[in-house]
């Protein structure tokens, strides 16, 4: 009972939305939400909102959609990945959005990250290298009514510097280390959350971006893909 006192505290109400929502998925996603992200402390009550809301499921290939609210990342093809709902929920509290922002995704892989930004933020701009997994992403984006996501394809380990500066920059996929060009494409104030590390461990990193220079903190241990590119890894043949 005190789970689901805390849970309609952190909410505010948000219960209601999801018992109204008919998809099929709607217990299983109010699940992940309490006992993935709630029990795990994430307290940002915007991302837990946007979590509870948005259908995980759509972004992950048909046969896997009865396992897509479980707690793993789970494969998109393309040898990639959509990461665990706690990565994506850390990851997007560490921005702290308000709704005013301007952010950037690099790794778009499902596009589901994309989406989640999409709610908590004004102007969402995210690349990918592998053109199918963007088209794809693109495309249902759009039939879902995300409208404020500009999928790009390309090399973003280079960032993104025609749209910045960016009060956000998420990176999805782990660098060797953090590439000055995400620090550059920061406004001052600006987080950029990046999985630094080898390609078999990370640490999850945040940074803030300030008059003078930067903070930066180490907020977990995790495991991505590598970010592949100039600023990356190099694309093992
Ligand atoms: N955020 C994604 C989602 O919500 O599904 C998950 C991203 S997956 C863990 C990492 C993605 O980064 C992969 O789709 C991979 O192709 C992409 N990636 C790796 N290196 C990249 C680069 N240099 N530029 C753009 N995308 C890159």
């Amino acid at each position: 009972m005190l789970l689901r006192g805390n849970y309609f505290n952190i909410l505010e109400g948000a219960l209601l939305d999801i018992s109204q929502n008919t998809d099929i998925y709607a217990a299983d996603r109010f699940q992940m939400v309490q006992y993935q992200l709630i029990y795990r402390g994430i307290h940002d009550k915007r991302v837990l909102k946007a979590m509870s809301e948005i259908p995980r499921h759509r972004f992950v290939p048909d046969n896997y959609q009865h396992v897509a609210y479980e707690d793993s990342p789970l494969p998109i093809g393309e040898g990639q990945t959509i990461s665990q709902p706690y990565m994506v929920a850390i990851m997007t509290q560490c921005l702290e959005l308000k709704g005013e922002e301007k952010v950037s995704e690099i790794g778009t892989g499902s596009g589901y990250q994309a989406a989640i930004l999409s709610v908590l933020a004004a102007q969402v701009y995210s690349i990918e290298r592998h053109e199918m997994l963007a088209i794809n992403a693109r495309r249902l984006l759009k039939d879902l009514g995300y409208n404020n996501v500009e999928i790009i394809v390309g090399d973003g380990s280079i960032g993104l510097p025609d749209h910045s500066p960016f009060q956000g920059i998420i990176v999805t996929a782990c660098a060797p280390k953090i590439p000055q060009n995400f620090i550059d494409q920061l406004a001052i104030g600006g987080r950029l959350v990046i999985p630094v590390g080898s390609p078999f461990g990370q640490t999850l990193f945040r940074v803030v971006k300030t008059e003078t220079g930067t903070e930066t903190k180490g907020i977990l241990e995790c495991a991505f893909v590598p970010l592949i590119g100039a600023e990356g890894w190099k694309e093992e043949r």
